[in-house]
């Protein structure tokens, strides 16, 4: 492989500073996009290749490019923050970089490699700096995505791939703030079954999602949680994001990472935060009518849910078919509201990071 890095090719015409204000006093999620993006090629003959930081702008595509036909693509989603010192950091970074390969292996595409794939979110942030949000929740959310660009309507793993990283501005990813979601139970959809792509971040599992989301959405929930697919018994996922049980006794449960699940670097910061605290954590499995009955009984007395995008977020009314309940309160729970602070104060440098998690942009 050559040895490859990102060229500055500066915006010549980017947003106006009080334009670009504007934007940032409440971004929301996903639609404020910075002045550059990161790109990169992959070709059989030449690796990787021409990588540049240029302007956030449409590219073409011709319309036989393989992903828009066979879904080839994956993605990843990690933020960086400001610091109280004025600083960038990026949270555990290389862990992004490398479920972004592990997605790779199982999408038949090229593996980006873990310097790359860094040096490319170290560019992009340096380059856009001036659109990290400086509010507090506010952050710079990262986008690297990969697609198969080879112009070939037969089904195999394409010889070319184009790799992009966008950045956009991020304010909370729930309008007003943290607050409880209600959840449909979907009884008839599945997100992923063993041997398939659930553990793996491509956006094919999301297009099978939203079916279900649009059902729950329908019946007045805010996000669906999916069950296994063979016994449509045991709890898995949301649409997006892990999900945490907290036990009256003290235990913290989540469901174990047996292939249809994805391995989401925010459960696994909290599994080792939680274990830092001498607390009692299990990566177990737990039916949806255990659920049910805990939550009743008072022996379940908090549930949340977490992801990049929206950190920690507790679970209050959870529904399926013939069935409805509240968990614990159904308000955001003490362990929950610990949980979240104890996370976010890492990741803004508030707090010890005895794992190294944060990385300072230089
Ligand atoms: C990205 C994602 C998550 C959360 O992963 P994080 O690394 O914590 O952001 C959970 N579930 C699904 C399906 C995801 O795509």
């Amino acid at each position: 492989m050559r040895a490859v890095s990102f060229a500055i090719e500066p915006n010549p015409s980017p947003v106006a500073v009080e334009e670009r204000s504007a934007r940032l006093v409440d971004p929301g999620f996903g639609r404020v996009f910075t002045d550059h993006m990161a790109t990169m090629r992959w070709s059989e003959a030449q690796g990787w290749h021409d990588g540049r930081i240029s302007a956030r702008q449409p590219f073409q595509i011709d319309p036989a490019s393989a992903v828009l036909h066979y879904a080839q693509e994956i993605f990843e989603g990690l933020k960086a923050y400001r610091l109280d010192d004025g600083a960038l950091a990026l949270f555990r970074p290389e862990a992004n970089a490398r479920r972004f390969q592990r997605s790779a292996r199982r999408m038949a595409m090229p593996e980006l490699p873990e310097e790359l794939f860094l040096s490319s979110i170290r560019a992009l942030v340096r380059t856009d700096a001036d659109w990290v949000p400086a509010q507090d929740g506010g952050s710079l959310y990262l986008r690297p995505f990969l697609i198969a660009s080879e112009v070939f309507l037969g089904v195999k793993p394409a010889s070319e791939y184009l790799y992009v990283v966008l950045a956009s501005s991020a304010g909370s990813y729930w309008k007003g703030g943290t607050r409880a979601v209600s959840l449909w139970v979907s009884h008839d959809y599945s997100r992923a079954a063993i041997g398939g792509t659930g553990e793996a971040k491509c956006g094919g599992n999301y297009a099978a999602s939203l079916v279900a989301q649009q059902e729950a959405i329908r019946r007045g929930y805010d996000q669906v949680v999916f069950l296994d697919a063979a016994e449509r018994r045991w709890i898995e996922e949301l649409g997006g994001m892990n999900i945490f049980f907290v036990f009256a006794d003290g235990t913290i449960r989540t469901p174990p990472l047996t292939g249809t699940i994805l391995p989401g670097i925010t459960r696994d910061s909290i599994l080792q935060l939680l274990r830092d605290e001498g607390l009692r954590v299990e990566e177990a499995p737990y039916a949806i009518d255990d659920w049910r009955a805990d939550a009743q009984s008072g022996r379940v007395t908090e549930s949340f849910a977490c992801g990049t995008a929206a950190v920690v977020t507790p679970i209050g009314q959870v529904a399926g078919p013939d069935y409805a309940f509240t968990v614990g309160s159904g308000a955001t729970g003490q362990v929950t509201q610990r949980i979240l602070d104890r996370l976010t104060a890492i990741q803004r440098g508030r707090a010890p990071d005895p794992h190294g998690w944060l990385q300072r942009i230089a």
